[in-house]
């Protein structure tokens, strides 16, 4: 996640996030996740996808952390499909 501190002549600050933050928690890359998940696709083919538009996104080892901590039920559900 890409995230940019701005101040302005008068010292207002301001934060620009690349995305939706909940908790401390970056929301697009648990979609991400979730999304690999629940569409049956694996990791590798949505990163081919990413990489020919050079779309920068989570690496394989964050997405299977986030799929083990955050989705673990549907993670059952899918071994079980
Ligand atoms: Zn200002």
């Amino acid at each position: 996640m890409l995230s940019i501190q701005l101040t302005c002549h008068s010292d207002h600050k301001q934060t620009w996030e690349s995305q939706p933050v909940l908790k401390k928690k970056p929301l697009g890359n648990l979609l991400m996740a979730g999304a690999i998940l629940f569409t049956g696709n694996s990791y590798t083919s949505i990163s081919r996808l990413t990489g020919v538009i050079r779309l920068k996104h989570i690496t394989h080892l964050h997405t299977e952390n986030l799929q083990k901590q955050s989705l673990p039920l549907a993670q059952v559900a899918d071994r079980n499909s």
